[in-house]
Formats: C-alpha cells, sequence, structure tokens
C-alpha cells in the first residue's frame, strides 16, 4: 500500500451533503446494516433547513419550517423523532397592504389579480403548450391591466418561487403549480402548504438522525471530485479523500458545479447544472413577548411596500410572538446590499400602517439571506431557466455507474419541500441497497 492508500478511508456507501434527503438516505443505509459516511462541506447539518434559538427560548427556523397537508412522511418523522406539531395561526384571508393601506378584497387590483391566477390555475391542470417554455413570467404579467395587480400578482410570484421572473417560464410556473396541488394549496395557510410547524423547529429533525449517525457525519468536508472506476468510486473532499463502492450525491445541481467528475458526467446528466440555478430568498424572523398583533388586524400580510414580502404569525401556542418575513426573487438579493439596520426598517417598516409601531420594537431578530450561504446558495429550490428544458422538476435519478443521485429536485411527489427530500432519502437507500445485494 502507498502512504496515499494509508490515507484513505474506506466505507460502503459516501453520502454527499448532510440536509434532509443525504440524513435520510443515510439513516436508512445505517438502518439496514450498511456502513455510510455522511460528508457535509459546511460546518452544521440541515442545508436548507436551520433554527436558531430566540432570547425568549423560543426556536424559530430560519429555512424550511411549515408541514404542508399531506406531507405525511414528515409528519410521520415529527411524530417518530417526539416533535411538537401546531398549526399555524391563520385568519380568513391574508391583509393586502399597498402604500400603508388595506387593500379590499373586492377592490379592481384585487379581482384582476385573482382572475389572473384563475387563469394560470387553469393552464395548470390542461397543460401548458412546451412552446410556452421561452415566455417568461415577467412578460405574462407585463400584459396584466393595473399597476397594483401587477404588483401583487409579482410579490405573490416571487415569494412563492423566489424566482427570477424574467429567468421563469410561463410553462415552469404552470407545471409548479400543478405539483404543488394547484393555486390554492400552494398559497394556502390551514390545509395548504403552511399548515403547520414544530415547536422545537426542524433542527429537530437534523438532531433525531445526527443521534442515529453519530460520527457517521463528518463536518467541514466539502466534496470536490468524484473519482469512478468499475470497483467503486473515490470521493476527494477538502479534508481527504474515501473509498467506496456507491457515492449519493445529494447537492442541487447548480451547487454541485464545484464537484469534478473523472470521468465526466455524460452530457444529459452535466446539462442539469447550465439549465438551473438556486431561487434568492431572505427571511427574518422579528420576536415579540405575545403576538400583539392578534389583537388588531392580524399577522397574515401580503405587502407590496418596500421590497415586497409574505408575512406569517408563526408564533408557537404558548408564545412568545415570531413575525416571519419571506421576501423572494431579486428583491431579496436587493436587501444583501443594505447594512443590518437598513434591511431590518426596510421590512418592517411597511408595517407599521397594519400591525402599530411596536413592530419595530421586537425583542429579537433572526435574519438569513439564502443566496448568501456558501453552500447552500438560495432556495426555496433550484429553478430551471427559461427556455432549458432539462431543469423542469423532477430531475431525473437514473444512476450514473456508481453515483446515485437525491435532493428534494429529484423527487417525484412534492419536489421542492421538506417532503420530497424525505421522499427521495428513501428511494435513493433502496436504490442503492438493492444494487449493493446484486
Ligand atoms: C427560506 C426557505 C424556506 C423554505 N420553506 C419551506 C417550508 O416551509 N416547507 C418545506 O417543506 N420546504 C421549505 N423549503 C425547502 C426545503 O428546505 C428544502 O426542500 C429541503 O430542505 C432540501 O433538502 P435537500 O437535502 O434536498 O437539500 P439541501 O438541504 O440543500 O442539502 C444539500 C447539502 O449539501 C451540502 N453541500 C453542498 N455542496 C457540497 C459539497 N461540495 N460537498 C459536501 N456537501 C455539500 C449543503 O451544505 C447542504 O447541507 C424552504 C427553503 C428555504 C431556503
Amino acid at each position: 500500500m502507498t502512504a496515499q492508500d494509508d490515507a484513505t478511508e474506506q466505507t460502503t456507501v459516501v453520502v454527499v451533503g448532510a440536509g434532509v434527503s443525504g440524513l435520510m438516505a443515510a439513516r436508512e443505509l445505517h438502518r439496514r446494516g450498511i456502513d455510510v459516511l455522511v460528508l457535509e462541506a459546511s460546518d452544521r447539518l440541515g442545508g436548507r433547513t436551520m433554527s436558531e434559538t430566540t432570547a425568549l427560548g423560543s426556536t424559530v427556523d430560519l429555512g424550511g419550517q411549515w408541514i404542508g397537508h399531506g406531507h405525511h412522511r414528515l409528519s410521520s418523522l415529527v411524530d417518530e423523532f417526539g416533535l411538537t406539531r401546531y398549526q399555524m395561526h391563520t385568519g380568513p384571508m391574508p391583509g393586502l397592504i399597498d402604500r400603508s393601506r388595506r387593500l379590499s378584497a373586492v377592490s379592481p387590483a384585487v379581482l384582476m389579480a385573482a382572475l389572473a391566477l384563475a387563469g394560470v390555475e387553469v393552464l395548470s391542470r390542461t397543460g401548458v403548450p412546451q412552446r410556452w417554455n421561452d415566455k417568461t413570467v415577467d412578460s405574462w404579467l407585463r400584459r396584466v391591466p393595473g399597476r397594483t395587480a401587477r404588483r401583487l400578482l409579482e410579490v405573490i410570484a416571487a415569494v412563492s418561487w423566489t424566482a427570477d421572473l424574467d429567468r421563469h417560464s410561463v410553462y415552469a410556473m404552470a407545471r409548479m403549480i400543478r405539483q404543488q396541488g394547484g393555486v390554492l394549496t400552494m398559497l394556502s395557510t390551514k390545509g395548504g402548504a403552511q399548515d403547520s410547524l414544530i415547536v422545537e423547529g426542524m433542527r429537530g429533525l437534523a438532531d433525531g438522525f445526527a443521534a442515529e449517525l453519530g460520527s457517521r457525519i463528518r463536518l467541514g468536508h466539502k466534496v470536490v471530485k468524484i473519482s469512478s472506476d468499475e470497483s467503486g468510486v473515490t470521493i476527494q473532499s477538502t479534508a481527504g479523500e474515501v473509498r467506496a463502492a456507491k457515492v449519493i450525491v445529494t447537492v442541487p445541481a447548480p451547487m454541485a458545479r464545484s464537484i469534478a467528475y473523472q470521468p465526466p458526467l455524460p452530457p444529459e446528466r452535466a446539462r442539469f447544472a447550465d439549465g438551473t440555478y438556486m431561487g434568492s430568498v431572505y427571511k427574518a424572523i422579528a420576536v415579540y413577548n405575545r403576538p400583539f398583533w392578534r389583537q388588531r388586524k392580524g399577522g397574515e400580510l401580503i405587502v407590496l411596500d418596500g421590497p415586497g414580502s409574505g408575512v406569517f404569525d408563526t408564533s408557537p401556542p404558548d408564545g412568545p410572538g415570531h413575525l416571519c418575513v419571506l421576501v423572494g426573487g431579486p428583491a431579496a438579493r436587493q436587501l444583501d446590499g443594505l447594512s443590518a439596520d437598513e434591511r431590518r426598517s426596510a421590512v418592517l417598516e411597511p408595517l407599521i400602517g397594519h400591525i402599530g409601531p411596536d413592530v419595530l420594537e421586537p425583542v429579537g431578530w433572526h435574519e438569513k439571506s439564502w443566496q448568501t450561504d456558501e453552500y447552500v446558495g438560495g432556495g426555496y429550490m433550484a429553478l430551471p431557466i427559461a427556455g432549458a428544458l432539462d431543469g423542469l422538476l423532477p430531475w431525473s435519478f437514473e444512476p450514473v455507474g456508481n453515483i446515485h443521485w437525491a435532493g428534494t429536485e429529484t423527487a417525484s411527489d412534492h419536489a421542492g419541500y421538506i417532503e420530497g427530500a424525505i421522499e427521495s432519502g428513501t428511494r435513493v437507500a433502496q436504490e442503492v441497497a438493492q444494487a449493493l445485494s446484486t
């Protein structure tokens, strides 16, 4: 053996990435008695999920947080790990805030926006012609009459998909709506995609996985190269080399560009990275002693002022008050150019007219700009660039030799969500276990 061989660790399966999909895959393999090693580039677990503890002792989620209606895999894991689920506090309809005023639900602008959304819903059900993959959402929006209706649709689209609307096709939008169960499910809180939350935060999942996997997870191991030969794979990371029979890559294609493959990936696989980009999303949670807005006009809003945001009352059942703000697309990137104080003012000041000046006095403030995360690179998901068909969800997970693929983007059910990450992790573990046994 050479000195280099001595330094090479051996295992059966390497999982690249300790997001929910990677941890789920590793747990499933570990439970089957297969030796597995998870290599994670960053110094934390969870990937696009991330929780923090507030000054008042509660937990907030800066990444994925909602358990959508029908997300049964996630619900089962929550139960299995003994976590506490609660339904989000919600009213009949979010307040729509434009120039500090609340828009009436029957104003011409709101009716026009509703009509446009209904049209998109019909398109998503009847099937949009593929040639509309060149037509951008931005160009479609420009044809909607009325500045306020257009702005309302723009904010809804940016918060829902975190896309750059001039790079997002109408075809992709309609497909995503279909996959997300329709416009109503996609936008709804109770009974929709934003149904419930976890008191302990999504880190409860990562902690649960870590308790089972222990030292099989390595943080600070950025994978830079995967070399394949007939008998297996060699995975080179910034912290050393591992030899395995199989490797599972869970990093979404735009972020996996930094991994070199030897031999190179076939063109149909390599094209994913060219046709996709990570969405941009900024998320903040303002923490208050109590959810005081419930005595006023409520804390669920679509705000057209400032950067344009979706605001949600994510407070846990026994308090304190958590006001969650989401900004998507280019507006999220623009916030990156501001100082921390300016950013906080930019997202909270537009709420004064509705919630009151107390909104500017949170006892705690938690924020994350996902597009600046070195290893995650954005969220909620990787998006297809208008015109490219390869990046449309769900992505193919056809193995390339001993390289297998997972990640929420490869899920056939709820791609883009935590539910999809769990589905893909379970599927790939089964796929790899089967391949190892033949
Ligand atoms: C702000 C935000 C809000 C969201 N809200 C919701 C929600 O409410 N409900 C919901 O269901 N979903 C939500 N999502 C989406 C959800 O979080 C994701 O679908 C899910 O977490 C993706 O998991 P994953 O394992 O597929 O990918 P990831 O979590 O991205 O995991 C990939 C991992 O690979 C690591 N990595 C990258 N490069 C390398 C490398 N070279 N070597 C080793 N490791 C590497 C990354 O650090 C990361 O940990 C949200 C996402 C964001 C960002």
